[in-house]
């Protein structure tokens, strides 16, 4: 290419000097060595292009092809030369390029520009800046090294098509164009996100006024203004579209989350322009500039009033009782914990209304039936409601009325007489039947349910009246819940574990008219190991309520036959062994075969047992307990029964008792001790004798009572005047003793 550069120059200037010539030839060598320099290093593709080629020779010093071209093009010049551009110009571009190429050619334009897309070798868009201008020399190398000898016809456009050679300049925007289309694309989300948005989005500037400078075309249908009446206050402030009460917290909340640059998200009303409210949810974040300084906020506001109403509507079935509508006791935890908290000296009272019988009634009538009644109760008891006295329903079975800011215990003694008038409104309030506890809430007690159990505890406290009464809670009563829980408890873990250690027997001997020890009573004891010894007055009954009389009863009568085996393998047949039997163990279908068992286990005789029954047994049904009672004395038993006369009077039922001895209760004996005292002993004495039954007097402490039972011809006499209950050891001794006086 050199030698060619140099031959033309000197055809050029033909015949001057050698010298002359040998230094333009070195200008020329310089010149075309710049040139080189600058055509390979341009930032830009520069390619010389002959129609639809473009024209590479690696020889020359103008190779047509520079490296930023074949950089873009990702392409040798070699293979940039061999294919023509129209081949790797992206089909959708062609046409506009072929176009204005045209147009270039017939020399209509002296050059064009355009955007548009090469194939890069792997398939993808080379985007790139073109720009095409018309070369046209004088002394046509290119079309030497094209090949054309430079003479050709000129075509119909003017030029001689074979001749026409352009430049053609590349600018890589393909960058550019991915940046622009994730642009497009995020603009075309934001547009789809902002049309959809059941809101609007604004931008406030945050100077000295807070104006909004941008809001969204959503703000129609959020708020019923168009955006230009928000935008700068124009109409409107959105501000004043807030409702009151929000207005300053929201600001309050932007000022914090702007100091440490977090979100802000906020939930309030709005009034819209027709005078509607809308629950909105706003969330936005500040713009900062670059000292740190908010220059604006931007935000989006959602209407959320649907799914608000529909949260409003669970908390408010959350906070109330779906039965009759009235707060509910998770409402009643949170409004006690919450006036506590704010206010701790008030006076507070809770007035707890425990329906006695609802369970009763719903099982018997079923619970439609139940419910309507309490439906019409807490109609009754709203009547009381003042703002100070608020109601609640805390359970399905209770009722509770929290008394505030009150001045003496007597205004709730006076409430309390409110709700027993509405109780005696109806009969079928009194069927249900209620109890009141009051507990007046002390200082340091703030624990809203530690405050309900307290008013529980109170109305738990009482008789099994139908009408109401009220009870004011007090610690001792909390103290014999507790030890009542903690008994519950002791019973149950050593019954499960059939552990005898805790449960012993003390035997008290008794004695007949003449004398001689008749037999004992085997009296419970139970030893606790966190309470002592718990009197059988106290266990008892609690075993009874939870049914653990029964295994308890079992393990009773276990160790009383053991004391009976060892009376008899001393000699001692004629001995009876009196155990006490609970109606709970009396009822049960396999007691009778449950206590053969043992009897026969143990060896002992049935007529040395005798089964102790209170007189109250007879309370639930006669009939029934009387016919057990004959199944036990055809098995050999023989029945006393306890405390006769102490309450349920079944004398009047005495002749048909199966029972053999009646047990006189120790307030007749004790009536024997007072001169002047009228008594009925002798004549219940020589009754029971007439209908065939033994009389054994309880609780013989003295000797006049003694005699006057003597004299009264009493069959058997038990109490501490001839021994307190012994232990086996020291019964069994006692037996020995006397025997030998
Ligand atoms: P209860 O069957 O009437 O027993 C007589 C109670 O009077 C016993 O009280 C006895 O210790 C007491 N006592 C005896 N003589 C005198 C006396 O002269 N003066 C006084 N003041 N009291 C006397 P305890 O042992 O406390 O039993 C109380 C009640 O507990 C018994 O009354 C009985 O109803 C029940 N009980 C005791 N053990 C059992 C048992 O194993 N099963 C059942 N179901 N009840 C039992
Ligand atoms: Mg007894
Ligand atoms: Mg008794």
């Amino acid at each position: 290419m050199q030698d060619f550069g140099k031959r033309k120059v000197r055809e050029t200037v033909g015949d001057e000097k050698e010298n002359d010539l040998e230094q333009l030839i070195k200008k020329l060598e310089e010149s075309s060595a710049l040139f080189h320099t600058v055509f390979e290093q341009a930032p830009v593709g520069i390619a010389v292009g002959h129609n639809e080629k473009w024209i590479f020779d690696p020889t020359s010093s103008l190779p047509g092809i520079n490296s930023a071209f074949e950089k873009i093009l990702c392409r040798s010049k070699k293979e940039l030369a061999d294919i023509s551009w129209m081949d790797i110009t992206h089909p959708d571009d062609l046409q506009a390029d072929l176009v204005m190429f045209q147009k270039l050619k017939s020399g209509e334009i002296d050059s064009y520009s355009m955007e548009k897309r090469f194939i890069h070798p792997d398939g993808s868009d080379i985007w790139v800046r073109m720009t095409v201008v018309p070369l046209k020399l004088e002394n046509d190398i290119f079309a030497q090294m094209a090949g054309l000898d430079g003479d050709e016809a000129p075509d119909e456009t003017g030029i001689r098509s074979k001749d026409f050679k352009h430049i053609c300049i590349l600018e890589d925007i393909t960058k550019r164009k991915i940046i622009e289309k994730e642009l497009r694309e995020s603009e075309r989300s934001k547009s789809v996100l902002l049309s959809n948005l059941p809101g609007m989005s604004y931008r406030y500037s945050y100077g000295n006024g807070r104006t909004m400078e941008f809001v969204s075309e959503g703000s129609f249908r959020l708020t019923g203004y168009r955006p230009e009446c928000l935008i700068k206050d124009r109409d409107i402030g959105y501000d004043d579209l807030i409702l009151e009460q929000y207005r300053q917290a929201r600001w309050d909340e932007w000022n914090k989350v702007l100091s440490r640059r977090e979100p802000f998200r906020l939930e309030y009303e709005i009034a819209t322009a027709d005078g509607s409210r809308k629950w909105v949810y706003e969330t936005g974040q500040g713009v900062y500039d670059d000292d740190g300084r908010v220059e604006a906020l931007e935000g989006i506001v959602i209407d959320i009033t649907g799914r608000k109403q529909r949260e409003l509507e669970i908390n408010r079935l959350k906070n109330h009782d779906y039965l009759t509508g009235l707060n509910n006791r998770r409402y009643f935890v949170e409004l006690l914990s919450d006036e506590i908290m704010r206010d701790p000296v008030v006076k507070r009272a809770v007035l707890l209304i425990y329906l006695r019988h609802y369970n009763t009634v719903n099982l018997i009538y079923g619970y439609p039936y139940g419910e309507s009644i309490v439906k019409e109760l807490a109609n009754e008891l709203q009547h009381h409601v003042r703002d100070n006295i608020l109601l609640f329903k805390i359970s399905a079975d209770r009722f509770c009325f929290y008394v505030r800011d009150y001045e003496e215990s007597n205004e709730l003694i006076c409430l309390c007489d409110l709700i027993r008038e509405s109780f005696n409104k109806s009969v079928y309030f009194k069927t249900i039947g209620g109890g009141i506890g009051i507990y007046e809430i002390e200082r340091d007690v703030i624990d809203p349910e530690v405050i309900l159990k307290c008013a529980a505890i109170a109305a738990s406290n009482q008789n099994n009246t139908l009408e109401p009464e009220y009870t004011f809670f007090s610690k001792e009563m909390e103290a014999r819940l507790l030890r009542k829980a903690m008994i519950k408890e002791e019973i149950a873990v050593s019954t499960s574990r059939m552990s005898h250690e805790c449960l012993s027997l003390a035997f008290q001997p008794i004695v007949s008219l003449d004398g001689a020890i008749a037999g004992f009573e085997a009296l419970s004891r139970y030893e606790s190991e966190n309470l002592g010894c718990i009197s059988p007055e106290e266990f008892i009954p609690i075993a009874e309520e939870t049914q653990l009389i029964i295994p308890l009863g079992e393990m009773i009568i276990d160790k009383a036959c053991a004391f009976l085996k060892e009376i008899e393998s001393l000699g001692y047949n004629d001995i009876k062994l009196y155990i006490n039997i609970s109606i709970i163990q009396l009822l049960r279908d396999s007691f009778p075969a449950d206590i053969y068992r043992i009897v026969k286990e143990k060896g002992v005789n049935p007529s040395n047992l005798c089964l102790e029954i209170t007189e109250s047994v007879f309370s639930s049904n006669f009939k029934a307990v009387n016919e057990r009672l004959q199944q036990f004395r055809e098995l050999g038993f023989s029945i006393a029964l306890d405390d006769f006369g102490a309450g349920y009077s079944s004398l009047s039922r005495e002749r048909e008792l199966n029972v053999n001895y009646l047990k006189l209760d120790k307030h007749f004996i004790d009536d024997l001790t007072s001169a002047n005292k009228l008594t009925i002993v002798g004549d219940i004495i020589s009754m029971a004798h007439k209908l065939g039954h033994y009389v054994i007097a309880e609780g013989v402490e003295n000797e006049v009572q003694k005699d006057r039972l003597c004299g009264y011809s009493c069959d058997y006499m038990q109490g501490f005047l001839f021994s307190q209950p012994l232990v086996d050891t020291a019964a069994l001794e006692f037996l020995k003793e006397w025997k030998k006086k």
